[in-house]
């Protein structure tokens, strides 16, 4: 049976964030993930924020064009245009990101299973009692802290590894987070799009947001067009509506409006469920942790869950570093969500303001008030602040916690 000093299920943004920060202070890290292929099957809109492309050094040619014009419209189509003098977003090419991210890791050393599934895990407590003149293989490792065994299933074969700490990056509906014990996430928007290629570019590129309590209910319908690829989406509650016949509609009643398809060829289409209940309070034990989805690390508000994958998996890369140094399995137990819940509290009051919009008479009225002056200037905070996940060094400084600093450049 393999060992290594941390297991990581998922190489989602999540996964593979954690696995290279880890391989680059010489950890011996696992990779898993179900998918055969990581640039397929993305669900991902991959919408970047300022915050993060400037605080992070992205691979090249992997983020779309700069976007700094926004506009959002109400139910029966009327519009307002918010223009930053930054570029406030950019569209990740999400399968190429993914595969360079990978590339990374197995140059640093990093082991990578594809196509297998997480199935168990269990973790033996009490490494006392080994009798030094009747051991077994087995019992030294456990001596050694490779007290969980991790059960994995590929093409029908299992595959036992022994490890350190397991770590939970397999997104939304964990099953690492079950299996640990830990916090599961319970409140869930699904967001279905499709991606064009060939979409003119009128102008500059572009980020239309759209409210409408028929096609998007509680969240948002989208079109961005950066000249390179148009992403059309809805999102919102499932047990408001269909997304797919939600989309359908989209398609024929408003984007023509917005839009050229008539040259446009489809090349993707995108899906899944989004945890807008916060982050989870319990994300971590003495066996391991949750990082990304997983932990409920996405904004209530705005849904953006690619920030929180890099600045959590940074931060458990520095509790799972310290843990190895240390060999106490307490230390995992400093990683929390209870710091991160405070900072969510208005966004999550916001998400439930959204949720009661349900008629689009609302949604009119609210965005008549969000086109007045106190109103946009709401809008533009929200669209433009350099703002996303809590900042997680500033929170380590208040809580007193102490942790190694990583080796890697600040913009790891
Ligand atoms: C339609 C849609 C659009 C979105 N758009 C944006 C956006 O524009 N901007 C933004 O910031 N956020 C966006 N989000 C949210 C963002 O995509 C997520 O927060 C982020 O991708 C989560 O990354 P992750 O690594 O935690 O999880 P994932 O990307 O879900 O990765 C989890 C990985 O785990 C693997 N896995 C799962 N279970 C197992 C198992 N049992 N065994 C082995 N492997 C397993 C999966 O194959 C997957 O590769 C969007 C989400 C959706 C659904």
């Amino acid at each position: 049976m393999k060992s290594f000093d941390v297991v990581i299920i998922g190489a989602g943004l999540a996964g593979l964030q954690c696995a290279r920060l880890l391989a680059k202070e010489n950890v011996k890290v696992l990779l898993v993930d179900r998918k055969e292929d990581l640039s397929k099957g993305v669900h991902t809109t991959g919408i970047f924020v300022r915050k993060t492309f400037e605080d992070f050094e992205f691979p090249a040619n992997t983020l779309g064009k700069p976007i700094s014009d926004v506009t959002l419209y109400s139910p029966k189509l009327k519009s307002f245009s918010m223009n930053s003098e930054n570029p406030e977003f950019r569209v990740g090419k999400m399968g190429v990101l993914y595969q360079t991210y990978l590339q990374e890791c197995i140059d640093l050393g990093v082991e990578f299973l594809n196509g297998a599934r997480f199935i168990s895990s269990q973790t033996e407590k009490d490494v006392s009692n080994v009798d030094p003149l009747n051991f077994h293989i087995d019992d030294i490792l456990k001596t050694l802290g490779y007290n969980t065994t991790v059960n994995l299933e590929k093409k029908g074969k299992r595959i036992l590894v022994k490890t350190k700490i397991l770590i939970g990056a397999d997104g939304a509906t964990s099953r690492v987070a079950k299996d640990l014990g830990l916090d599961e996430n319970e409140e869930w928007i699904v967001g279905y799009e499709e991606i064009y290629e060939g979409v003119p570019l009128k102008d500059e590129p572009m980020l239309h947001c759209f409210l409408d309590a028929k096609l998007s209910p509680g969240y948002l319908a989208w079109i961005t067009n950066d000249g390179e690829e148009s992403h059309i989406g809805v999102g919102g509650y499932p047990s408001s509506f269909n997304p797919r016949e939600a989309l359908e509609i989209f398609k024929q009643e408003v984007v023509p409006k917005v839009i050229d398809l008539k040259n446009a060829s489809l090349s993707e289409t995108r899906g899944g469920r989004i945890p807008v209940g916060g982050v989870l309070k319990n994300i971590a034990n003495e066996k391991g942790l949750l990082i990304g989805d997983a932990a409920g690390a996405v904004s209530p508000l705005t849904a953006g869950g690619l920030d929180p994958c890099m600045r959590l998996s940074k931060f458990a890369s520095e509790v799972v570093l310290e843990r190895l140094k240390t060999n106490d399995s307490q230390v995992l137990l400093k990683y929390s969500g209870e710091m991160f819940r405070a900072k969510f509290t208005t966004r999550l009051w916001l998400r439930y303001f959204l949720k009661t919009l349900t008629s689009q008479t609302l949604l009119e009225i609210g965005f008549k008030f969000l086109r007045g002056r106190i109103g946009r200037k709401i809008a533009e905070k929200i669209f433009f602040r350099r703002s996303s996940f809590p900042d997680v060094n500033l929170l380590q400084e208040k809580t007193q916690i102490n942790l190694p600093k990583l080796t890697t450049n600040s913009r790891g």
